[in-house]
């Protein structure tokens, strides 16, 4: 069993950092800082329990402000008919300020989610890189034209920008998922309100005034902080939202899309997931069995790519299980501003409490727990990373998503068998197979249903490829070259050129 049993927080660490961020933010609408006037927020850290941030707890009326505003830049502002160049030009600017004040971002995200400070400078860096990627996709956003119709016909199809885009994003990764989702739109000429999560939403705030330093117009882009019921919703049913850009559980999800079935709104979902890594015998084990412990634990399990089942070939399962044991009882858990740290906090107690009843209904299931399961002393909410074996799939615990650092493993002989357990899911959002074997390893990225496979590696990205679950982890793809069209409306033109030659009803005679 680990031999972390405790986590020590350093006293002096902590209050540098937290001398080092803005500690109290207020929403953004319209171009100005404003305030609830209420209630506010109050986020701790989930490492060290200290009080790191208070945002305002907005209401339905800030979420209509916030929509207003945005509503009036799109109909009245200069961005949805700005040249591709200037909107190319701001984007860029903020990449640059987002390098300017990376360690604040990393910090904050670090102390109000809990993840590694290493891990939160690179998500940091990987963001700059999308904002420069969506520059780039601006400058190439182009419709089509058609002069094969007749001399006397040409048809051009246009892309507009759909309109009033809100995002609505989770805690797990809170920069790098708006800025896979704002950039984009921004670059088509949309107008936008963004919802962070109540636990997050410091690094997003602070976007706001990066955008308005890179000379976003105002209105453009508005921020509003709260709870997903109260400031959430309105943001999903209000008739003058064109699009919805979701990030989260499936269950919020579906909730969002009912709404927004109500107006017809677009809507782009991205999910859960259950995501298999398949394991085969002639494997490069070593990279294997780093990939499964990665897969597992990175961002302590929080991941919706977390490769959360093990589907291992039973000639290897013993041995294997036996090796990422060991690897998992090596893992470096810790305070999440100790730079060596690569497994930080749970999010929340409640989120603990989750994860333990999961890990436990396991056991009863009859599900063997070959290390981890428990809590680690500290003032902050940490659990051990944890083995589940002798997994079935009909256990919850195979298809549930547990979004902790929880692996359970499950056997196959056969190929068929393997694609057949991974498909075995409500999800499918991504997957893994690990296998030298050039037919193996197709046979398997091709029959499995999910948005992403790797083949002899893991949860690596890139903002070229693009990514979105199958099933019930999600409707549409971000990033990839679609990334900014997926914001926008086709406009057909259709054109008469030159006399008239041809009419429905016989002319009337003229003298
Ligand atoms: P969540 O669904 O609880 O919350 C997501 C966001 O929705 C938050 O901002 C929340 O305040 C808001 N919200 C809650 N109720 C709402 C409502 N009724 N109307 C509108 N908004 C509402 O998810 P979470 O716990 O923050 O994040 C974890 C989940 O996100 C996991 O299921 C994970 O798999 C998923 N996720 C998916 C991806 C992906 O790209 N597929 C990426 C990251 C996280």
């Amino acid at each position: 069993m680990s031999a972390i049993t405790k986590i020590q927080v350093d006293g002096a660490r902590l209050s540098k950092a937290l001398a080092a961020i803005p500690r109290t933010r207020s929403m953004w609408i319209g171009g100005k800082e404003v305030d609830a006037g209420g209630e506010r927020i109050e986020r701790r850290s989930p490492a060290h329990g200290a009080l790191v941030t208070t945002v305002p707890r907005g209401q339905t009326k800030d979420a209509e402000a916030a929509i207003g505003a945005a509503q009036s830049a799109f109909d009245n502002g200069p961005w949805p008919h700005e040249t591709a160049s200037n909107r190319s030009r701001v984007l860029l600017k903020t990449a640059d300020l987002i390098e300017r004040d990376a360690e604040t971002l990393a910090l904050l995200d670090t102390l109000e989610s809990g993840k590694p400070i290493t891990q939160a400078r690179s998500e940091i860096a990987g963001a700059a890189d999308i904002w420069r990627y969506a520059a780039a996709l601006a400058r190439e956003l182009h419709g089509d034209s058609y002069a094969s119709l007749g001399r006397d016909r040409l048809g051009f199809v246009l892309r507009e920008p759909i309109g009033v885009v809100t995002m609505i994003t989770p805690w797990n990764f809170p920069f790098l998922i708006v800025s896979q989702k704002l950039p984009f739109a921004l670059a088509a000429g949309c107008t936008c309100v963004v919802k962070p999560s109540e636990m997050t939403s410091s690094s997003t705030l602070h976007l706001a005034h990066l955008l308005a330093e890179a000379g976003l117009p105002e209105g453009v882009c508005n921020v509003v902080t709260g709870y997903g019921p109260e400031i959430g919703a309105p943001l999903t049913a209000d008739d003058r939202v064109d699009m919805i850009s979701f990030t989260g559980s499936t269950a919020v999800g579906k909730k969002a899309m009912a709404a927004a079935s109500q107006t017809l709104k677009k809507v782009s979902m991205e999910l859960g997931g259950k995501n298999p890594q398949i394991i085969y015998p002639d494997a490069d084990m070593d990279a294997a069995l780093d990939a499964a412990t990665f897969g597992a634990y990175f961002n302590a399990g929080e991941c919706c790519n977390a490769g959360s089942r093990l589907l291992l070939h039973e000639g290897i399962a013993d041995e294997f299980l036996k090796q990422l044991s060991a690897r998992a009882e090596d893992v470096r858990v810790g305070d999440p501003l100790d730079p060596e740290t690569l497994v930080g906090a749970i999010i929340s107690p409640d989120h603990l409490c989750k994860i333990q009843s999961q890990i436990g209904a396991a056991r009863a299931a009859g599900a063997d727990i070959r290390t981890g399961g428990d809590q680690l002393a500290s003032v902050g909410y940490f659990l051990k990373p944890t083995v589940v074996a002798n997994v079935r799939p009909e256990m919850a615990i195979a298809r549930d998503e547990v979004f902790g650092p929880v692996v359970s493993a499950l056997t196959f002989k056969t190929t068929g068998e393997a694609i057949g357990l991974a498909n075995n899911v409500g999800y499918g959002l991504s997957a893994g197979v690990w296998s030298r074997d050039i037919d193996t390893a197709t046979a398997v990225a091709r029959g499995v249903r999910a948005g992403t496979v790797w083949i002899n590696t893991f949860m690596d990205g890139t903002p070229e490829l693009p990514f979105g679950g199958y099933k019930q982890s999600g409707l549409g793809r971000e990033l990839g070259r679609n990334a900014v069209a997926d914001y926008t409306e086709e406009k057909t033109i259709h054109m008469h050129n030159g006399p008239r030659t041809s009419w429905w009803a016989a002319r009337a005679k003229t003298a």
